[in-house]
């Protein structure tokens, strides 16, 4: 079969490219810098034990065997809905499994051919796929390119009935943080409705951890928070916040919440468990903030977000830097195209509270003596 032959030629040239796709082995000895975990919690083992202690003792089911709208939808859900909620003052929360169903689900479900979607060239692929799922026309802005986004409104707004406007708050590959204030004062202008991924960013930004529409003071002006647990929170699942009338269409129709089985309870409950241990982990955030700062600039760069990229450019160079850091039992992978734009292949440095500045100072050694040994 042709299949067969193709594959092996095109697999061919992605590794001679440098841009072949493996799993990494895991190694327990390294410092870790390529984990999401940027609460620490999977490191939390006098959390987990009381967590596994109680779970235990009520007898937490591990596997929820249909989907929410038959039998999957076990009290942990309205636990979960309920704080979320509550503590985004939206008047109602969805879960979904994941952050990939929620931002495959939402959109394709409220959008019609009438519709348009903005969004920032760099949002993540979830959303992508979302957008590719809907009826609705589709354009990209430049990455944080307000201006652009603007000028396309001002010519275009009225061509659709309703316009979505679809950003990151915490970019996942660049560690730069959207002008949620500005976003919000176009979506008034031009009458659209604002979404927000937080994936990154919950758990991490803001008082209470509810991410940079908490910080910027925004909650009640975005439309769409969608927050992940596969990060900050070391769980699975994630939520969109909302309008109770949105939530309610969503069970009507987002078919990635309809036709998939529920979480299970244990799991569900694990997220509720350690977002209430976040809303009070202040201390955390603004240490974690702190190194970050420090470690961006030691790089070259200005940020405070706990995703510090070092742009090296080729797949090769990226692959060569990675090992060469392996070795001095530094855990860093490098990140290639079409993840990031071709030529800006990458080491994606995401903190985990608790990383000392001494151990930051060894990965910026290592660096440098990289590149002395490449003569740049
Ligand atoms: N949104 C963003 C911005 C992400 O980075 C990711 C995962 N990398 C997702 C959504 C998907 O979330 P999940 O891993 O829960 O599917």
């Amino acid at each position: 079969m042709k299949l067969y032959e193709s594959l092996a030629l095109q697999t061919e040239e992605l590794k001679s490219l440098g841009n072949l796709r493996c799993f990494p082995a895991t190694s327990s000895t390294s410092l870790q810098l390529s984990s999401n975990d940027y609460m620490g919690i999977s490191k939390e083992k006098s959390l987990m034990t009381e967590f596994q202690e109680a779970c235990l003792k009520n007898k937490w089911e591990m596997g929820a065997c249909s989907s929410r709208l038959l039998t999957g939808n076990h009290e942990a859900y309205n636990e979960l809905e309920a704080l979320l909620a509550d503590l985004y003052a939206k008047g109602a929360s969805l879960v979904f499994n994941s952050g990939y169903h929620a931002n495959m689900g939402i959109l394709p479900a409220l959008t019609t051919s009438k519709d348009l979607i903005v969004a920032d060239q760099f949002v993540h692929a979830s959303m992508i796929d979302g957008i590719r799922l809907s009826n609705a026309s589709f354009w990209r802005f430049r990455h944080q390119n307000y201006k652009q986004l603007e000028t396309y409104l001002e010519k275009h707004r009225d061509d659709y009935e309703n316009v979505f406007i679809v950003v990151e708050s915490l970019y996942s590959m660049d560690g730069d943080f959207a002008d949620l204030s500005r976003l919000v004062d176009i979506k008034k202008r031009f009458d659209c409705c604002l979404y927000v991924d937080e994936a990154h960013a919950f758990g991490v930004v803001g008082h209470k951890g509810l991410g940079l529409c908490e910080k910027e003071n925004v909650i009640s002006d975005i439309d769409f928070i969608v927050g992940t647990f596969g990060k900050a929170i070391a769980s699975q699942g994630a939520f969109v916040a909302c309008d109770p009338i949105i939530k309610s269409w969503l069970i009507q129709k987002s078919r990635t919440l309809i036709y998939t089985t529920a979480l299970p309870e244990a799991s569900v409950r694990w997220s509720c468990f350690v977002i209430q241990f976040l809303v009070d982990s202040h201390k955390r955030r603004e240490e974690l903030e702190e190194v970050s700062r420090w470690f961006s600039h030691q790089l070259g760069g200005t940020g405070s977000s706990p995703i510090v990229p070092y742009i090296v450019g080729s797949n090769h160079q990226a692959l060569a830097l990675s090992k060469f850091l392996e070795e001095r039992n530094i855990s860093v992978l490098p990140i290639r195209y079409p993840t990031v734009p071709k030529g800006t292949a990458r080491l994606r440095f995401s903190l985990t509270a608790g990383v000392t500045k001494d151990q930051l100072q060894e990965v910026i050694d290592g660096i440098e003596c990289f590149q002395k040994n490449q003569g740049v």
